[in-house]
């Protein structure tokens, strides 16, 4: 039998093998790797929330360690599921929160890895059907491996190829859901979701979008790309996470009452799993009372995505989308990996991103702009991956 270490060995000549690296945490865009301080382009931190040490510590003094709230808002543990002993009064009053800001109940899952994988199969059975874009999330593909409803997957923002799919397969099956990210994590490119409901509409099926990227980021205020397009009311699942612009761990979802009330009943990710604790609950609230503000900080990180966006081209490097994600598309992961190597030593952390993450043939640097970083900062970045990549392709 082949070993799992010459498994590995393949990998790692390939380019492909990962490996866990800690980071030390220095506040701002900076990050600590072997005691050398890199500008940080790898974060999803977008608003810089996890990073900003003065709002952590504003939210430790609303502790009161001695007070008769201590546990019930702020411990580290649940010890249970929240269908056993585990919900507490901070997860309702985290829901009843969410659900004032979108206008529709709300329900919160442990990560957007859970919520991924737990409603789609929890919704849909073997008499359903999923479409999905071939470029959402894993968590949204293992979704749909773990249900039983058929799945078939359009083309990358392809919507003619989905009214295809729908034309044909839509009347064989009795529940449909359309699924899609708001903004894809790897290409930093929009969906239409204007057409997404026409579509959705016009073919009676249910909508569901990913918004892990665009809670805190965009709309007026900070609830997604379904806000700022004003399409809110016609995502029948709207899932947000808490781990990337909102600086914690953890997710909710969006629905109507009776979808809500289905999941808990229905949803394995949900109900087999313990809660997350009220200190990340409490968090989560304290930062969600905040994120609506924070407007400032969204306008910065657009005026800086457009400008590096644009000495990007300006350079002609294959970049790609319109948001403060912006890849660098550089195909051969072995080349990915060698120039995140030179970026690294210039300074800069970035990560490459290769497959399965990514489909063969399109490894990447995926450069994630957050609000704490400075035009002078990334100003070279531009020049020094275009002189990389001319370097490295005559050598
Ligand atoms: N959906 C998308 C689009 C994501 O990018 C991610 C995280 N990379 C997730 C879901 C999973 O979210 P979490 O990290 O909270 O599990």
């Amino acid at each position: 039998m082949i070993s799992y270490r010459q498994t590995l060995d393949r990998l790692d000549d390939a380019g492909m093998l990962r490996r866990l690296r800690p980071y030390g945490r220095s506040g701002g865009a900076l990050i600590e790797d072997g005691g050398r301080a890199l500008l940080n382009l790898s974060s999803n931190d977008y608003l810089g929330i996890a990073s900003d040490s003065a709002l952590l510590k504003a939210f430790y003094e609303t502790m009161d360690i001695n007070g008769p709230s201590l546990l019930e808002h702020f411990a580290l543990g649940t010890a249970s599921s929240r269908l056993l002993t585990g919900d507490t009064a901070v997860a309702h009053r985290l829901e009843t929160h969410l659900a004032g800001l979108y206008g529709r109940p709300a329900l919160l899952f442990n990560s957007g890895y859970h919520a991924n994988i737990g409603i789609l199969p929890a919704l849909l059975g073997k008499n359903d059907l999923i479409v999905s874009d071939k470029l959402n999330h894993a968590s949204l593909h293992d979704g749909l491996r773990v249900g039983r409803a058929a799945c078939k997957r359009f083309n990358h923002r392809d919507y003619e190829h989905l009214r295809r799919l729908l034309e044909r397969d839509r009347q064989r099956y009795q529940r449909a859901v359309i699924v899609s990210e708001s903004i894809f994590s790897m290409d930093g490119d929009c969906a239409d979701l204007a057409r997404l409901v026409a579509l959705k509409r016009e073919f009676d099926c249910l909508l569901y979008i990913d918004e892990a990227h665009g809670v805190g980021v965009r709309g007026e205020l900070g609830l997604g790309l379904a806000e700022e397009e004003g399409v809110l009311a016609e995502v029948d699942l709207l899932v947000g996470t808490f781990g990337k612009a909102c600086g914690s761990v953890g997710a909710f979802l969006i629905c109507s009452e009776d979808l809500r009330d289905y999941l808990i009943n229905h949803s394995r990710s949900l109900i087999f799993t313990t809660a997350l604790p009220p200190v990340v609950l409490s968090w989560n609230l304290f930062v969600m009372q905040r994120i609506p503000a924070m407007i400032e900080q969204r306008c910065r990180l657009r005026v800086l995505s457009d400008r590096f966006r644009a000495a990007l081209l300006e350079r002609r490097l294959p970049t790609a989308g319109s948001t403060n994600i912006v890849p660098v598309i550089i195909g051969s992961a072995e080349q990915t990996v060698a120039g995140a190597g030179h970026l690294r030593e210039q300074g800069f952390l970035v990560l490459p991103v290769r497959p399965p993450t990514v489909p063969q043939g399109t490894s990447r640097f995926r450069l994630s702009l957050t609000a704490e970083l400075h035009w002078q900062q990334i100003e070279s970045l531009p020049g020094l991956i275009g002189d990389w990549l001319a370097g490295s392709r005559t050598s």
